[in-house]
């Protein structure tokens, strides 16, 4: 992605020096994931407790090398313009349908975080807040999706973050409510299915974005789409579920496989059209 010297946003909250210390000073000691999360690797989806490291004082400081430092600093820089990207896209948008546009706030933080939605580590992956509108991202899963996932490239972390900025447009425009509603009333086989179709729509999101970034700015270099498409099949769940448990059990789904992940990007990409992403009326079983 061409990002070098382009307007990083300022909705930024910078926690990584005081990560964990949120933490530590509520005096929560065991991480505990309330359920109004979506994060992007699944767990917080189906409302069952993660297992979380305990979070003490002193203990989740990691030390970095000045290298470390510098490459966690342009991490922090590429993340703040792909979010600057974001609002300009979805400004333009809204005020497109007559409607003012909210901005998120970006949350990079370390180790672990406190947000109105519980308290997190970075196992958790990258998520979004409903209840404070904030994306939170540990810089350490863009190493994570090199490496662990194999899913290399910065286009894959801006289709990340892309997908938070997707859950938040959810939140705007009132899915988000719907399908937490649902929540209370539904099996959790049945509620998962909804899930898989919240989850499915912000990578269609995160497609649509692309599309009018690239219209309007032409951020996109040869691979960037392949980058993206190539994280959304290293995250499916199928494919995180085989490879943690050996299996695949759909019904425990709550992000989608990797064939929809991909499928639903691509469809927000090739056509930049909101009103293609469905997906709750879509068939995708
Ligand atoms: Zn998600």
């Amino acid at each position: 992605m061409l990002w070098k010297g382009r307007r990083a946003s300022s909705n930024v909250d910078d926690r990584r020096g005081i990560s964990g210390g949120g933490v530590a000073a509520g005096g929560g000691i065991v991480g505990l994931i309330i359920f109004l999360l979506y994060n992007f690797l699944g767990g917080g989806g189906s409302g069952e407790t993660p297992n979380l490291p305990q979070l003490l004082p002193g203990q989740n400081q990691t030390e970095m090398s000045a290298e470390e430092k510098a490459a966690d600093d342009e991490r922090a820089e590429f993340v703040k313009v792909v979010m600057a990207e974001t609002e300009d896209v979805w400004n333009t948008i809204f005020s497109n349908m007559g409607d003012d546009y909210r901005e998120p706030t970006l949350v990079l933080f370390r180790d672990g975080v406190q947000s109105a939605c519980g308290s997190a580590s970075a196992a958790m992956g990258p998520f979004y807040c409903p209840g404070d509108s904030k994306v939170y991202i540990d810089l350490s899963f863009y190493q994570d999706l090199q490496t662990r996932f194999n899913a290399p490239g910065d286009f894959a972390m801006a289709y990340v973050v892309a997908h938070e900025v997707g859950h938040h447009i959810q939140n705007l425009n009132g899915t988000a409510a719907k399908v937490n509603r649902l929540r209370q009333q539904l099996s959790e086989t049945e509620f998962n299915k909804y899930s898989v179709k919240m989850e499915l729509q912000a990578d269609f999101l995160a497609g649509v974005w692309a599309h009018h970034a690239q219209k309007m700015k032409g951020i996109l270099e040869p691979g960037d789409i392949e980058e993206a498409l190539n994280a959304a099949n290293a995250i499916g769940d199928d494919r995180l579920q085989k490879e943690s448990q050996g299996r695949v059990v759909p019904d425990a789904f709550t992000h989608g496989t990797s064939a929809q992940r991909m499928f639903w990007f691509k469809k927000g990409y090739q056509s930049g059209d909101i009103s293609q992403g469905d997906t709750f009326s879509a068939n995708i079983d």
